[in-house]
């Protein structure tokens, strides 16, 4: 089998980014800031009227947040890979011979013999219009025509808080709205949420169900905690 008859798989997941980082993320933030948020004001006394009107202002609150950090974020990360581009492609035009030995030389480093990793290193250096992109895979690592986008961070993250934050709310849109009801219906989504994440990893997956169903309990308890202190010293 020649190499050039060997197709290119890319079966990986998506490791770099992307997309599901900022969705596992916001679901598992909106589950556990909306349930928490929720619980301190159930603490207090609220009503039920002031818990579902808190629980949808955090909703829409927690997703604007989210998506305006992951924005400002992805953003920032990828103008300074951008500048980074710009200025190894500056440095391949005014110093093209040097910028050659260089890629031969992270050849060697990899494991290529001297006279082979010069041959690469000119074979792929043939063309200037497009040896940039070689430089920038082997210094930089990041794909120059793949950089991760802010807008798709943004909005999966502004979607996956929403759907998160909206299931300690759905007791109260179904009609048997309570405290109770409204942290089971989160429990079960954490540990399924919580366990999906680890089924991706090598983590297993009852221990990453109740690793986040722990976790959010504490937090819930704490503001529970804390709501119920203030509510009782407010007039
Ligand atoms: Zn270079």
């Amino acid at each position: 089998m020649t190499v050039a008859s060997v197709e290119f798989h890319q079966h990986h997941r998506d490791v770099t980014g992307g997309w599901l980082r900022p969705a596992v993320f916001g679901i598992m933030d909106g589950l556990v800031s909306n349930a928490a948020l929720i619980a301190g004001v159930a603490g207090g006394g609220g009503s039920t009227r002031t818990i579902v009107l808190t629980g949808f202002a955090g909703l829409v609150a927690g997703a604007c947040s989210m998506a305006s950090g992951e924005y400002t974020s992805v953003a920032s990360q990828t103008e300074l890979t951008r500048a980074e581009i710009a200025r190894e492609r500056r440095e391949l035009e005014l110093h093209p011979d040097e910028e050659r030995a260089e890629l031969a030389a992270i050849y060697v480093a990899r494991g290529l013999d001297e006279t082979l990793a010069r041959q690469v290193a000119d074979q792929l250096s043939g063309d200037p219009r497009q040896v940039w992109r070689v430089h920038v895979r082997e210094e930089m690592g990041v794909d120059p025509d793949d950089l991760p986008s802010p807008w798709v961070a943004a909005g999966s993250s502004f979607a996956a808080f929403s759907l998160g934050a909206l299931v300690p709310m759905l007791p109260f849109l179904l009609g048997f709205g309570n405290l109770a009801a409204a942290l089971a219906f989160t429990g079960v989504a954490l540990f399924l949420a919580g366990a999906g994440v680890a089924r991706m990893t090598e983590v297993p997956a009852w221990f990453g169900g109740l690793r986040q169903l722990g976790l959010a309990a504490a937090a819930a308890a704490v503001t529970y905690g804390i709501g119920h202190l203030i509510g009782a010293n407010l007039a």
